[in-house]
């Protein structure tokens, strides 16, 4: 299969270069298995480049007046919805995701830069009246040079959404896409290279161990955010202590509830699972609600209802619209599917729906598995402790509020939870008990505009997208103005 991308180059200062030793990584489609494009292996030379060439850049960027600075970010969201097309192409191809909902990534791209643009001049610092004859004041600094390390589930939506907090901050950034799925960055390098100033967006491919390792440990780089697996997380915060101090926040997986109460409409609490589990992206999100505890009267009536559901979900070809799930990201997550599969069944967990790699025209290669529902399950099994980050949806059963909210709060993970129910008090109590960063009543999987995300236990440090985000990538600054 012919490329679906020619654009091979990494953005480095300004210039888009190949590797210093001329090296590159292959990138394949999950869905075939075919070789589709291919992305430089940055170098630790190139790593120091970048950085470099972000550290000389951002003192100019951080002078340009809000208005400036934020103009600059608003026409670097016209020019990428001008190639929205052409990047949704190349992101279904090479992540595996359904294309209907994965064109509202460039959106969401660009819906961020236009809003930190806005909330620049929120960049205020404060007086305080420590004294009465002097006066004392603190502004906000960026920090320099900020280092964005993204996973692969959505990947151009998080180098640009992700990234347009620090840039609004003053910041210059150095973005470290996701091997598996590196191929739309490599259209980003090009259009920032035309929309930012030189030097403020940089970009280097790799793998985590070799580019990755060498931003966390680069010396210029104080601030660190990273999206990823909690894995990864602690050995960059080891990797980031072992050489200085510095600024990480990570956003990382979740295990996440979705509790339904006796009062609710089984056909609404059958819908938000599936829609909960975002199978559209083969449930590799990290705020899928992947637990679903349903109160012991509803429980058999809704269990049927989403096996139903999850059965109607369509498997194919991820650029076909009509599509309701495509092939995980990777052979690796191919593999640790499967694992969980057969970890199901030495647990006891009944199998309702799926646990297989489907049959048939369509299915011969690439990484696919069915959408699977598992009932039963408990707290004593993987499939309930362990983030699987793939189509699999753990049912379990509950009696008292109380008994829900144990269950609820009996994984190391806090990132998601969810909470249905018809009556108020019930909702908002449980929702108060629930030890997790984001949660929705009566909602699901939806993430809005300024509204913080981010995790609770070992979902994360930090919270993103909303003005906290922003406000992350700087430093305070006090100034004590002693008068004479
Ligand atoms: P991953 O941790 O394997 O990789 C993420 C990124 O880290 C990649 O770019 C990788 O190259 C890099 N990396 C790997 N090792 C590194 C190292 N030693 N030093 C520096 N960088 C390194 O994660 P993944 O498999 O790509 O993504 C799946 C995980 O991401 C899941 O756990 C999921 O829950 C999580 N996630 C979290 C959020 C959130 O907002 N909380 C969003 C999406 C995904």
């Amino acid at each position: 299969m012919a490329y679906v991308t020619q654009a091979d180059r990494m953005l480095i200062g300004g210039e888009l270069v190949h590797a210093s030793d001329g090296a590159f990584d292959e990138s394949i489609n999950p869905a075939t298995e075919e070789v589709i494009g291919r992305v430089p292996r940055a170098t630790v030379a190139d790593v120091d480049a970048a950085v470099t060439a972000a550290d000389a850049a951002w003192p100019a960027w951080a002078e340009l007046t809000p208005a400036a600075r934020g103009r600059v970010l608003r026409d670097f969201g016209q020019a990428l919805r001008a190639r929205a097309e052409e990047i949704l192409r190349v992101e279904v191809a090479d992540t595996g995701n359904t294309i209907t909902p994965m064109r509202g990534d460039v959106g969401v791209a660009v819906d961020s830069l236009d809003y930190y643009a806005g909330l620049i001049h929120e960049l205020k610092g404060e007086t305080i009246p420590a004294t009465h004859e002097n006066l004392h004041m603190t502004v906000r600094e960026p920090y320099g040079v900020v280092v964005r390390i993204a996973p692969f589930n959505h990947p151009l939506m998080f180098a640009v959404a992700r990234t347009a907090a620090a840039l609004a901050a003053g910041n210059a950034v150095v973005v470290k896409p996701p091997e598996t799925s590196p191929l739309s960055a490599m259209i980003l390098a090009e259009i920032a290279r035309d929309a930012l100033p030189p030097g403020v967006f940089n970009i280097v491919t790799g793998d985590g161990r070799t580019a990755g390792d060498a931003l966390v440990r680069h010396p210029l780089v104080k601030r660190i955010a990273f999206i990823g697996s909690p894995a990864t997380g602690r050995a960059i915060q080891r990797a980031a202590a072992d050489v200085a101090v510095k600024h990480v926040t990570l956003e990382l997986g979740g295990k996440n509830p979705l509790i339904a109460f006796p009062d609710t409409d089984p056909e609404a609490i059958a819908d938000a699972a599936i829609r909960g589990m975002n199978f559209s992206w083969q449930g590799q999100s990290c705020g899928s609600t992947s637990r679903l505890l349903l109160h012991e009267d509803i429980h058999d009536r809704v269990l049927s209802l989403v096996i139903d559901k999850v059965k109607a979900i369509r498997l194919g070809d991820p650029q076909d619209p009509a599509t309701g799930m495509g092939p995980v990201n990777s052979r690796m997550q191919y593999d640790k599917v499967l694992a969980f599969f057969e970890a199901a069944k030495k647990d006891g967990a009944r199998l309702m729906t799926g646990g297989r790699r489907p049959e048939g025209a369509g299915f011969e290669r690439g990484f696919w598995v069915e959408p699977t529902v598992y009932a039963g399950v408990e707290p004593g099994m993987r499939l309930w402790q362990e983030e699987v980050f793939g189509p699999i949806l753990s049912v379990g059963k509950w009696k008292t509020f109380d008994e829900a909210v144990e269950l609820a709060n009996s994984t190391e993970y806090g990132l998601t939870g969810a909470v249905w129910s018809n009556d108020i008090n019930n909702a908002l109590r449980m929702v108060r008990r629930i030890r997790a960063g984001h949660t929705w009543v009566n909602g699901c999987s939806a993430h809005y505009l300024g509204v913080p995300f981010g995790g609770m236990k070992n979902s994360g440090v930090g919270r993103e997208e909303g003005i906290e985000e922003m406000l992350s990538y700087t430093e305070t600054k006090t100034i004590n103005i002693v008068l004479r």
